[in-house]
């Protein structure tokens, strides 16, 4: 892309250096990213001249706010390959998730009528879901079931968390109406084949409907919805350059059409007695209440730096990043590297473990170093569970991230056990 990092992090106001000291090695992008001044100057503008409501009176200011809010919906529409009427915003990615699943619950429920019938789920129903998905993928889907009688069928990740596309395979069955997973694992940097899968149910489970956690992958590589072919895709703003308290729900727009909005309310009806009400298109039907507008405007103005770096790039960036640690890491003895392993394609975050140091101690010592890293369970606990680990300690990356950055981490890493005196080689 011919944007070297060093100008990139110009125009980000979080690595302003102070003068003595060398700034913090910032590597927990995957749980929130720094905001560039384009995104911060464009709520600033917004909430400075042009702040009123949207969607509703006829003033011309209302009108001006209600435009720039819609533009910004067609940025992030056109940035992940989607319809402006397919993009319905949200809180967050979790918020989106629990859109889909409450509505499909509401559905199974008889709210919504005919046109919802298709989103009903009977008891024995089955709802595929991988063993390594985020907390926010896997809680909502867990309430579906507690409420239709169906059923969770996991997919399940092998030593080192990953799982593929056979393994999704074989179970799918006839029963299958859900299949849910995430793009890129926050916890192990799997890349899915989207694509590929949703050719797979189409053939194998007519019924099923297909969810994507986009979390991790929209703010870090190319993506199209559309070219996919998935039903239903949620993303959160604050990963992404943008603001917080705004997410991204992505239907096919002949299904938002039908499927019952979680939320009712204001702004989102045609027709409204004191018994029922008949509900707006999507997107509205599912925006209730007052929106979230300055941030959605700040969300535009983040697609759009990113689309002026270019997302193949970015993706190049992060995944040498990605590589680097790995290779580093992989140097080190008594560090596991969770996930794809050294020589093999992942996304650009890097989990470890070390034997012997609980991740809390691991995240301690580095932060003591000036590196910023999350530790924890990073919501999966099942995908812990499985590779019998309890944490694991995590650095990503975003564009702003410097290979000094990855090799502060790892050499930092490379003390931790002396430091903890344990030895150096693995026990
Ligand atoms: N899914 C994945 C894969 C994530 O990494 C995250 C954030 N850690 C979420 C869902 C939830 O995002 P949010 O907290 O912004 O709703």
């Amino acid at each position: 892309g011919g944007h070297a990092v060093r100008d990139i992090r110009l125009d980000f106001p979080a690595f302003a250096t102070t003068g003595d000291g060398r700034p913090a090695a910032y590597l927990d992008s995957a749980a929130t990213s720094q905001r560039p001044l384009a995104v911060l100057d464009a709520e600033r503008e917004y909430l400075e001249h042009h702040l009123a409501a949207v969607h509703r009176g006829a003033s011309a200011a209302t009108g001006e706010s209600t435009t720039l809010f819609e533009d910004g919906r067609a940025d992030v529409a056109r940035f992940v390959g989607a319809g402006d009427r397919e993009i319905v915003w949200a809180q967050n990615a979790t918020d989106a998730l629990n859109m889909v699943a409450l509505g499909i619950a509401d559905a199974s429920a008889g709210i919504g009528g005919p046109d919802a019938a298709r989103f009903a789920l009977q008891p024995g129903d089955e709802i595929v879901l991988t063993e390594a998905e985020h907390h926010a993928n896997l809680l909502p889907w867990q309430r579906v079931a507690q409420r239709t009688g169906a059923r969770i069928v996991p997919v399940r990740v092998d030593e080192h968390g990953l799982w593929t596309i056979d393994d999704l395979a074989a179970v799918l069955t006839e029963r299958t109406r859900i299949v849910a997973f995430a793009e890129v694992s926050n916890v192990t940097g799997l890349i899915a084949p989207v694509a590929e899968i949703v050719g797979l149910v189409r053939e194998r489970a007519r019924e099923a409907f297909v969810v994507l956690d986009a979390c991790q992958s929209v703010p870090h590589r190319p993506v199209d919805f559309a070219a996919y072919g998935v039903d239903f895709a949620a993303f959160s703003g604050h990963k992404m350059l943008g603001p917080n308290g705004i997410g991204v729900l992505y239907g096919r727009d002949e299904l938002l059409d039908a499927l019952p909005p979680a939320r009712t309310g204001g702004s989102t009806i045609t027709r409204v007695t004191l018994e029922e009400s008949h509900f707006l298109p999507a997107p509205h039907r599912f925006e209730a209440g007052t929106q979230a507008v300055s941030q959605a405007i700040g969300l535009a103005a983040a697609v759009r730096y990113l689309e002026g770096i270019g997302m193949d790039a970015v993706a190049a960036h992060e995944e040498a990043f990605a590589a680097r640690v790995v290779a580093g890491v992989a140097e080190i003895p008594g560090v596991r590297i969770v996930g794809p392993q050294p020589g093999e394609r992942r996304a650009g975050l890097v989990s470890v473990s070390v034997d012997g140091v609980h991740a809390h101690d691991v995240g301690q010592f580095l932060d003591e170093a000036g590196i910023v890293v999350r530790v924890g369970h990073h919501c999966a606990q099942p995908l812990h569970r499985a590779l019998g680990i309890t944490a694991t300690t995590r650095a990503s990356a975003h564009v702003y991230t410097t290979v000094e950055e990855a090799d502060r981490f790892v050499a930092a890493l490379g003390e931790v056990r002396g430091f903890f005196g344990l030895a150096r080689e693995a026990s």
